[in-house]
């Protein structure tokens, strides 16, 4: 069975650098040109070795596991280690098509003890982050955000803004705020993995392997450093949805990380998306907070919302249909937008298909809070709105025929 031996964890201040010699399958599927590395704002020297592996070890287990791999380590922790199987089974139970097998090897198991008087939820400024952070507010949560993860490495001007943006966010609530900077992403031949995934699922490495527990596990060291008892993620999936999917960060998967006296909790997997805008604005309007700002958008660049994509025009309908208004959530929503969003809207795929059951859930939300003569005039249209309910086989694929044509004729 091809090893990948961990030979070093070096710590220096506030970074770790983990060095790993590597046999056979595993030179095509790391990117050996750059280790993995982290980097925090404190010093992190302290943190024993059977906790420092854990960032390393979280994101090149699955691939152990996938392709039947080897890793060998000198220490360990012994409540992580006691639940990987846990872990693995989760991902079993996801992928039927994958055998999980693999091995982890280690010289010595440790029990890595404090008493737990904090807690971290990882926050992305999103409607599900922000949700999970009210559910918790009474426990005085410590905020958590990665550089590596949605925003690149190379990417300063970005970070710039989502670290403003989460620092107001923390000091608005009386909170910390903290982040690990990692190549997590990068270290691990992504192409070569994603291909190999395709194959088998519709999807790739990092939404369905990668993403839930490779995210949690980065924050091991400082969660022991600041004696952490519970480690929130938010979910964005819920469980009463009308479709089926699969995602690495699952109930299944991240409830089962554990490490010293942590815990990981996938947050509000029972809550939907209009109930958790619900919860938002409920929140801000009991306590007179006018400026919060959602951070939700794919498209624009650097942490502002463009409040013209499909996931703002979303977002906003949902916060509209609550009698909410979208500019005291980070939206730039004048009268002109709203009357382009309310034409381009019912015309739009993610409206027609409705997949995730979104704007059926802000439909009935609507209907419940207004009779037809209160409802403004421009949402109408969303009353009686008929969703024509998942895409079929047949319209996804003209959709990649189309797709296909569109990207050949690009090339002309
Ligand atoms: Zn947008």
């Amino acid at each position: 069975m091809d090893c990948l031996k961990v030979l070093e964890i070096k710590k220096s201040k506030n970074r770790i650098d983990y060095q790993y010699e590597c046999e056979g399958s595993w030179n095509n599927l790391l990117n050996l040109d750059e280790r993995l590395f982290l980097e925090m704002e404190e010093d992190i020297e302290n943190v024993p070795d059977s906790i420092a592996v854990i960032p390393l070890l979280v994101n090149i287990l699955p691939i152990a596991w996938v392709y039947n791999l080897k890793i060998k380590v000198d220490a360990i922790d012994r409540n992580f280690f006691e639940n990987l199987d846990k872990i693995k089974l989760g991902y079993i139970n996801m992928y039927p098509q994958f055998s999980f097998l693999g091995k982890l090897e280690y010289d010595k198991i440790e029990d890595n003890k404090y008493d737990a008087t904090n807690c971290g939820t990882l926050f992305s400024g999103g409607v599900d982050a922000y949700n999970t952070l009210l559910n918790h507010i009474d426990e005085k949560p410590e905020l958590l955000t990665v550089w590596g993860a949605d925003i690149k490495l190379d990417d300063v001007k970005g970070w710039e803004r989502v670290k403003n943006n989460n620092q107001q966010a923390s000091q608005k609530f009386n909170l910390k705020w903290f982040y690990v900077k990692s190549n997590f992403r990068t270290f691990i031949d992504i192409n070569v993995l994603s291909k190999m995934v395709s194959s088998k699922i519709d999807g790739e490495w990092w939404h369905e392997f990668q993403h839930g527990i490779g995210i949690l596990g980065l924050f091991a060291p400082l969660a022991f450093n600041h004696h952490y008892g519970n480690l929130y993620i938010a979910s964005s999936m819920y469980k009463g949805m009308n479709i089926k999917y699969t995602c690495a960060s699952d109930p299944t998967i991240d409830n089962n990380l554990k490490f010293a006296c942590c815990n990981v909790f996938h947050d509000a997997f029972e809550t939907n998306r209009q109930e958790k805008v619900k919860n938002i604005c409920n929140y801000v309007k009991n306590n007179n907070i006018d400026d919060l700002k959602l951070r939700v958008c794919w498209q624009s660049s650097g942490g502002d919302n463009c409040s013209e994509c499909e996931k703002c025009y979303r977002t906003i309908l949902e916060i509209l249909v609550l009698g909410y208004d979208p500019n005291k959530l980070g939206f730039a929503f004048s009268s002109e937008k709203r009357k382009v969003m309310m034409e381009r809207l019912p015309k739009m795929d993610a409206v027609k298909e409705n997949s995730y059951d979104f704007y059926r859930l802000a439909q009935n939300e609507l209907l419940n809070n207004y009779s037809f003569d209160e409802t403004p005039e421009d949402l109408k249209w969303l009353r009686d709105y008929k969703f024509k309910g998942k895409p079929n086989k047949f319209r996804k694929f003209l959709k990649k025929v189309k797709r296909k044509l569109k990207s050949i004729l690009e090339k002309i």
